[in-house]
């Protein structure tokens, strides 16, 4: 008999679902990737980590529970991984039903489809530091009170409670992975730090599209994706389900984001001014880079979020390996790489 091992990724198209099917992958799993349909199929950050020929598509709408009742069936995982949804919370006050169909409901079929298919398949859910938000003492813990201030995060707390029920009332392998905000060289370009990343490469290879950014003084808990993909891996090899905070422990501005990663790709950013008068200059030549604009601040903000994983280092023997300062200048050479050779954003 096999032990191979077979894991279903739920939104394997996405930055983090890329990097877990690279992971599982090394680990020797089967790996199935629930895919939506769409006229053009998103396989870019699949082809980056050359997994586009390894990995099993299948289509799947979260939104859709008999045709999620078929996948699993049809792929009989021991393991599966939902990283799908609607995932930006500055978009979710556009789209805030989508979010809670697709975020919040999302999970909930699952669930519910393991529940009737094979209830012995483990379960993690990609919950989100974004179900805090006001008011938590910081660093942020497994017990800290709920407080999100966004759709999405309204969404990811009612995820997260689902899956703590069907964990009580079921008896389900299913586990909440809160995860604060984790970035790479495949993080969407509708984030803050690609768009950092990606604007100034641009800027760097001549471009003239300044930098329009919200409140520079966001303060947020950056990691790695491919480091936090490791602890989604190891929470479904426990013998206990349970629920842990994934975070780096520490803070950085929005502003120091910037500022390191000019440096890393040769400019010298300096900032002048306070609140929506700030504008960012390049040092050498003058020039303005960056400006700010009201049009970037959400309707409501979070405090700033500082992750306490103490729970994961002790339990599951995780922590972050690659450092902020290492992350920043690994996505800022990256785009500039890309925007030297004229490639395809995504
Ligand atoms: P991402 O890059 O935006 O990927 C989201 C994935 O979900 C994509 O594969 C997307 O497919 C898919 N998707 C969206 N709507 C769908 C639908 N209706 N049906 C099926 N698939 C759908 O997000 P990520 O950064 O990898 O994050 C993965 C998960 O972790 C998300 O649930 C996110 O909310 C959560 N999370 C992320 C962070 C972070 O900092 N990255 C922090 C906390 C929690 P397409 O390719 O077709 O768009």
């Amino acid at each position: 008999m096999s032990t191979q091992k077979t894991a279903l990724i739920s939104g394997i198209t996405g930055q983090d679902g890329s990097y877990l099917a690279h992971n599982l992958i090394a680990q020797g799993y089967r790996v199935f990737g629930a895919v939506r349909r769409a006229s053009t199929l998103n396989l870019a950050r699949l082809a980056a980590l050359d997994l586009v020929e390894k990995v099993e598509l299948r289509t799947l709408d979260m939104q859709d529970f008999a045709s999620m009742m078929r996948l699993v069936e049809e792929v009989a995982p021991d393991e599966i991984y939902n990283l799908s949804g609607q995932s930006s919370p500055q978009a979710s006050f556009q789209q805030p039903l989508y979010t809670g169909q697709t975020v919040g409901l999302g999970i909930l079929r699952l669930m519910e489809a393991v529940k009737l298919v094979n209830p012995a398949i483990r379960i993690f859910e990609a919950a989100s530091s974004e179900i805090f938000g006001l008011g938590s003492k910081h660093p942020i813990c497994e017990k800290q009170d709920f407080h999100p201030r966004s759709p999405y995060g309204v969404a990811k707390l009612f995820a997260y409670w689902s899956v703590v029920n069907y964990r009580e009332a079921h008896g389900l392998h299913a586990s909440n992975g809160i995860m604060f905000s984790h970035e790479s060289p495949l993080r969407g370009m509708e984030f803050v730090t690609r768009k950092i990343t990606t604007s100034l490469a641009q800027l760097a290879c001549g471009g003239q599209q300044m930098l329009t950014l919200g409140n520079l003084d966001n303060a947020r808990d950056w990691g790695f994706a491919g480091d936090y993909v490791e602890a989604m891996r190891l929470m479904l090899q426990q013998n206990r389900a349970d629920d842990y905070v994934i975070a780096s422990g520490r803070t950085h501005s929005v502003r120091e984001f910037v500022t390191l990663a000019g440096q890393a790709i040769g400019l010298e950013i300096e900032f002048e001014g306070e609140g929506l008068e700030t504008r960012g200059f390049d040092k050498k030549t003058g020039r303005q880079l960056i400006a700010t604009s009201a049009d970037f601040y959400r309707p409501s903000e979070p405090d700033p979020l500082v992750g306490d994983a103490t729970k994961a280092r002790q339990k599951l023997n995780w922590r972050p390996k690659l450092s902020f300062e290492e992350l920043v200048v690994m996505m800022a050479e990256s785009d500039l790489e890309r925007a030297r050779n004229g490639q395809v954003w995504y």
